[in-house]
């Protein structure tokens, strides 16, 4: 590739000139400098230094098949020479598209049986909040509009993702919010959960605030109740057994549709194809992105239920709504050729019956114990380290996420990608990982929790 020719403090200077990042203080960055990562192969990311870093992210919980698949480029070569684009607005498609939705409906629980595209979770996001509204319109229920969410939820970055979603602090950002969207309390027991009280009682709890939330909007008011079976972004918190029957209890009771954000969830990562699947439920929309073509081509996929689907067509009238590259027949080669993949390789069963019960065993056993940490959690091959500074009471450290970093950056530096939100350590593994890459993972999750341990003392 050209970019061979420029050295790392070149490139490095050519980024602070001109490339702003996502989700970044840009100060922070000119001091730090940007890492270059300048090629991939299975479970490693390599950079301009040629440090061989585990990515125990799977890029942005994405790449589940791993890095380097040449049928994916092979794919996406063939699909480009004959058809590198075309769209699916004035009753055109293409065949990728078609394929691959019929594809899905196969895949999703058997109330869901249609696709609308879009290039990214955020974009599906948005087009679940207006295809849920349009849906209650079209019943004569136009009032009913309100979408309940819970607060550190993260449904993307669009106006109405960041809206959907119930981080604080990008609200603070956003000078008027998506109307009509309530925020409750997250089903995140290790912070929430009260003195006594009992993780099955804690769900019922939380899943109570929706019904809350509910009657005080007023039930003929309410749309739907959108979450992320596990919530990802927000730290990787489990929502104990209890909430989701609960949540599909009430949501039936009021009438109200329920709405997935399987972002992180979908294509595997569970054990299921789907986290819907895990959890009994059937969903009116699952919103799926990333692991839909393992981030090879940028590709969302809002997935609609029958109930919605059915209003659509027995109704009529146009849906004001579609983005240029819905429906991107690249994309979309791309995305049925990584699920033959996952299906060839066995990997949704492989996470359910081997690596996601060993993953959660080797946290359990080898990185519970150390000082720094207060609880481990997985779900599948999700996972999440909660750092303290006191493993008996669970004190955090001071400073606000400090300690999430040190660890992070100390990991960094054991060659191990994960990532810190707050002082929640995550983990995303791609689903190729095998017991020893998850033992290699330990080894240098150790390593980081003793370096950064003496960093904090
Ligand atoms: N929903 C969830 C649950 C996510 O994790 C993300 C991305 N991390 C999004 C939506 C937004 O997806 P994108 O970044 O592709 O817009």
């Amino acid at each position: 590739m050209t970019y061979q020719n420029f050295s790392l403090k070149q490139l490095q200077d050519i980024d602070a000139a001109h490339h702003l990042h996502p989700f970044t203080d840009h100060k922070d960055l000119r001091d730090a400098g940007t890492r270059i990562v300048t090629h991939a192969k299975g479970a490693f990311v390599y950079d301009t230094e040629d440090n061989e870093i585990l990515d125990g992210m799977a890029g942005l919980w994405c790449v589940n098949i791993g890095y380097g698949r040449d049928e994916l480029a092979e794919v996406a070569y063939e699909q480009m020479k004959e058809l590198p684009y075309y769209n699916s607005f004035f009753r055109c498609s293409t065949p990728a598209p078609v394929l691959l939705a019929q594809k899905l409906a196969q895949l999703a629980p058997d109330n869901v049986n249609q696709v609308f595209y879009g290039s990214s979770g955020s974009e599906s996001n948005d087009t679940a909040l207006r295809l849920v509204r349009h849906y209650w319109a079209l019943e004569g229920k136009p009032e009913k509009n309100v979408i309940i969410s819970r607060k550190q939820a993260y449904h993307g970055s669009t106006v109405a993702g960041t809206s959907l979603g119930g981080m604080e602090a990008m609200h603070g950002q956003l000078g008027g919010a998506v109307p009509n969207i309530e925020h409750v309390m997250p089903p995140y027991a290790f912070e929430l959960k009260e003195e006594g009280e009992s993780d099955h009682d804690f769900g019922v709890r939380a899943a109570k605030a929706v019904e809350d939330a509910i009657l005080a909007a007023g039930p003929e008011k309410v749309a739907a109740f959108i979450g992320e079976p596990v919530m990802g972004a927000g730290g990787v918190k489990i929502p104990p057994e209890s909430y989701w029957p609960e949540i599909d209890r009430i949501c039936k009771k009021y009438d109200v549709l329920l709405m997935l954000d399987e972002v992180i969830t979908g294509y595997g990562r569970t054990g299921e194809w789907f986290a819907a699947q895990r959890l009994g439920l059937k969903p009116d929309t699952i919103t799926t992105a990333k692991a839909l073509t393992s981030g090879y081509q940028p590709l969302s996929a809002l997935l609609v239920g029958d109930r919605i689907a059915n209003t659509l067509v027995e109704k009529g009238g146009e849906f004001f709504h579609g983005y240029t590259y819905s429906g991107h027949p690249v994309a979309c080669a791309v995305a049925l050729k990584n699920i033959e993949i996952i299906e060839k390789e066995g990997l949704v069963e492989r996470v359910r019956e081997e690596t996601g019960p060993y993953f959660a065993n080797a946290l359990s056993e080898k990185i519970a114990p150390h000082a720094l940490v207060g609880e481990v959690r997985s779900f599948g091959l999700m996972g999440a380290i909660e750092i303290v500074k006191d493993k008996g009471t669970r004190e955090r450290f001071a400073g606000g996420g400090a300690a999430g970093v040190a660890v992070r950056d100390a990991a960094i530096s054991e060659n191990l990608m994960l990532r810190a939100v707050g002082d929640t350590m995550i983990l995303s593994p791609p689903l190729i990982w095998t017991r020893e890459t998850i033992d290699m993972c330990c080894e240098r999750i150790l390593k980081a929790l003793d370096k950064a341990q003496e960093k904090l003392s």
